[in-house]
């Protein structure tokens, strides 16, 4: 806009990179200011246009900006932007449409800078090699620091100044999933809660779970998929229980204690050490933590989670303080030991807190099987005061004056060992945690009831405690992939990308592929397949297999991997089809489609949200996190803001505290089973055929021997076997598919004549496969789930 500092930055040497950005960011600071100054349209903008001067001046300055931005992501390879004519009026433009295009552009150079800094710093390999980290003894780390970087994760920090990240980048990190002693279940079934002992239990864990573990104990077969043979040979009502949340009782019945309703003296933390901590990575020292903590009133926790290189993501490290020290808990190290913070993570007399525990609940859970009892969220706190804002760091800037800086959020918390500016970060988390506590909880109870403007009372500070037992009470949900899934996807991108139907249904393939590599390969989706190229492949439907690599830039390393195989799915969805424009909107409605198991189409964006994909994050709230899964029905809350006008509910959070418990027991095979009380003749609505379909999906994983059966080149086949096969030797095989035919083999229904039939033709179909591909395809025959179709007699 400033046509000086414009010029004086086209005119001046550039000298190195460093001064290049720095000129770059101050050009755009002016920018930004000057803009900022402009009339909005909820002011006077209307008044304003009403100037011919002004509106001249308005459209040239739009067109010259919008043509600026469109010879950039041209000259990047994106595509522009809708031009529009400056005469015209510019209330045409669709602002949104356009704001929505550029952040997407930002994401893509993002992702195109991040992947060819991997790439060039990466050793050198030949090119039939996968690009799987390379698994050596020291590994290696390369880090990168990034300069700061504007995208549609840190937007704008509402009440402050631009936040930056930095982002970490480490090469050969080994794969931390080869050491894990339990196995990861990627299965397309619901997720068992991993918990085997309930220390400080008021009700027992349901027999069927304790069962169930002692029956898969060995052989690391899934529990999800030893349960589903068993629920598929003799329906067994105990068999539900095992779903609900494991402490949903105790929650229930949680009594806080007085002292943690009373006010206190703030009790100043201790300065912050000028050596972080280091990591604990023994099972000796954690035991120490864990004695310790028994003997603390309340402690602080964080969590840091990795998710880029992992299907449902990874815990990497917990931080804990006391009232006198840090820790900081190797929790790829020690993940098969984490278990034994139950015993201080659900003792009612112990107050755990957190700062936005949404995801760390479900981290703990899946990961470890731990759960919280009694936990105080500062983010909660900071709902109940509708102070505004909501996240760690601006707690910290209130309250201890302290500017913690995020930018560590989104490093590559696999890095061993951590360097100690990471250290240092995770261990701020949690330093501050509990003085930040006691003020909160002191500003709470002078808020006092609800609807006065001062006074005291408990009433908002148990507020915030009922509102922290809800987040306590979310299950984890594996993400289940359903015949419907892609719809979301599309729905969020429709208004900008109209697919007819063969591009729809090349888009459902391509998510499937996408979906079933993830799982098999333990990847997140984003890193198998971004979404912009998913999109441009469904969109382009490229005739050639060359044109499939052209829709990539850069070509992620699996996409490489499988060009032919995607390449058919093309050609079946052009095959298939009508080509005509689709309505999504009948496509979509539940009445016509199944509609998924209730986890989560939106747990799917936690999966996609990586430090790499960065296209799903929604930061309308100044919490930093992106979107929590679950989405609360509710429609209003019964927690009021000082003013009396209710609050917008947290995700996960219902009015009633309570009413989450009903959620808590849903019962993830609900639409494949009739209800109980009417087995025998079970009604016809429980299976339809599209029923069937998901039913496939979600057991036989279909899509991976579709895969590999696609494949008709047969050279294309023996690489492919090859990578595989020094893949597995690189990689400890954690796919738990493998092991379906060992469920098979040793709990076999009993009915001799069928089972000779049904092993025949699973023989068969094995032999046929086994050329193609390293995974035994399990048949799940009639037999195996007749409890799915008896209805059909
Ligand atoms: P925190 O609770 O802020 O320490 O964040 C814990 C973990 O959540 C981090 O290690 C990240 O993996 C993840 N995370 C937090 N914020 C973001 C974000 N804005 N985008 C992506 N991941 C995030
Ligand atoms: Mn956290
Ligand atoms: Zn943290």
């Amino acid at each position: 806009m400033d046509a000086n500092s414009d010029k004086g930055f086209a005119s001046g040497s550039l000298g190195d990179v460093d001064e290049y950005s720095k000129k770059v960011l101050s050009a755009l600071m002016t920018t930004i200011k000057a803009s900022s100054s402009l009339p909005h349209s909820s002011d006077d903008f209307d008044l304003y246009s009403s100037f011919p001067g002004f509106r001249a001046f308005y459209n040239k300055q739009g067109s010259r900006i919008l043509s600026n931005i469109n010879s950039f992501l041209h000259h990047q390879g994106i595509k522009t932007l809708p031009q529009t004519d400056g005469q015209t009026s510019s209330g045409n433009v669709d602002v949104d449409d356009h704001y929505d295009r550029i952040v997407e552009a930002n994401d893509m150079m993002l992702e195109q800078i991040s992947t060819l800094l991997e790439q060039a710093t990466a050793p050198k390999k030949d090119n039939s090699q996968p690009d799987t980290d390379v698994v050596i003894q020291q590994p290696l780390v390369f880090i990168t620091k990034t300069k700061p970087i504007v995208s549609s994760w840190n937007r704008e920090n509402k009440y402050g100044k631009q936040q930056t990240f930095k982002l970490f980048h480490a090469h050969n990190i080994m794969r931390p999933q080869t050491k894990f002693k339990d196995k990861i279940d990627n299965s397309n079934l619901p997720f068992v809660p991993k918990i085997t002992e309930k220390p400080n239990a008021v009700k027992q864990l349901p027999k069927a779970l304790v069962n169930l573990h002692s029956q898969s104990s060995d052989g690391g077969v899934s529990l999800a998929i030893v349960n589903l043979v068993r629920q598929g040979r003799e329906y067994n009502a105990e068999d539900q229980n095992i779903y609900g949340h494991p402490y949903e009782t105790e929650l229930a019945n949680l009594k806080f204690l007085n002292k943690q309703l009373q006010r206190v003296e703030p009790q100043k933390y201790d300065p912050f050490p000028s050596e972080p901590c280091e990591v604990i990575t023994n099972l000796n020292e954690l035991l120490d933590v864990i004695e310790h903590l028994k003997t603390c009133p309340e402690f602080a926790v964080d969590l840091e989670h990795h998710s880029y290189r992992s299907f449902q993501g990874i815990t990497c490290l917990m931080q804990i303080s006391s009232r006198s020290k840090d820790f900081l808990i190797d929790t790829l190290e020690l993940r098969s030991e984490i278990h034994r913070f139950n015993e201080v993570f659900t003792n009612p007399n112990i107050v755990k807190v957190f700062h936005g525990a949404d995801f760390d609940v479900h981290w703990l859970q899946r990961d470890f099987g731990v759960y919280v009892v009694n936990m105080f969220d500062t983010g909660q706190a900071a709902r109940e005061m509708c102070l505004g804002h909501f996240s760690l760091d601006y707690l910290l800037q209130k309250y201890c004056d302290v500017h913690a800086d995020k930018k560590y959020q989104l490093a590559d918390w696999r890095i061993r060992p951590i360097p100690e500016e990471m250290r240092k970060y995770a261990q701020e988390d949690t330093h501050y945690l509990l003085y930040v506590y006691d003020i909160m909880k002191n500003e709470l109870l002078d808020l006092g009831a609800t609807g006065q403007a001062s006074g005291t009372g408990t009433t908002r500070l148990l507020n915030t405690l009922y509102r922290s037992r809800d987040v306590c009470l979310r299950k984890y949900e594996k993400f289940l992939l359903t015949p419907t899934s892609h719809l979301k996807l599309y729905e969020r991108r429709k208004s900008r990308k109209q697919l007819n139907n063969k591009q729809l249904e090349l888009l459902k393939l391509l998510f499937e592929w996408r979906d079933t590599m993830a799982r098999q390969e333990d990847e997140s989706p984003g890193y198998v397949l971004p979404n912009h190229m998913l999109f441009q492949i469904a969109e382009i439907m490229p005739r050639e297999a060359q044109g499939v690599l052209a829709c990539c830039n850069p070509v992620p390393p699996l996409v490489r991997q499988h060009v032919h195989a995607i390449h058919q799915l093309v050609l079946e969805a052009r095959a298939k089809g009508s080509g005509k424009k689709t309505d999504a909107s009948h496509i979509s409605t539940p009445t016509e489609v199944p509609v998924p198991a209730k986890p989560d189409e939106d747990a799917y964006d936690d999966i996609l949200t990586c430090p790499h994909d960065l296209s799903n994050f929604d930061l309308s709230t100044p919490n930093t996190k992106h979107k929590p899964p679950q989405v609360s029905t509710a429609p209003q809350s019964s927690f009021l803001c000082n003013d009396g006008r209710p609050q917008p509910l947290l995700t996960g959070q219902s009015s009633n505290p309570t009413s989450h418990m009903q959620e808590a027991n849903w019962d993830p095979f609900s639409k494949y089973f009739p209800p109980k009380n009417d087995l025998p003749n079970a009604p016809t609505k429980c299976i339809t055929s599209l029923d069937d379909v998901s039913l496939k999906t979600m057991l036989s994983l279909e899509y991976a021997w579709k895969l590999k059966n696609l494949h008709g080149d047969k050279q294309e086949q023996a690489e492919e076997k090859k990578v595989v096969q020094k893949q597995k030797q690189q990689e400890e095989d954690v796919i738990i598919l493998s092991n379906l035919p060992q469920v098979h083999g040793q709990k076999r229904h009993p009915q001799p004549n069928q089972d000779k039939k049904m092993s025949r033709h699973a023989k068969k179909k094995a032999k046929k496969l086994a050329v193609n591909s390293d995974i035994q395809p399990f048949e799940y025959t009639q037999e195996h789930y007749k409890r799915f179709h008896y209805h059909k007699k």
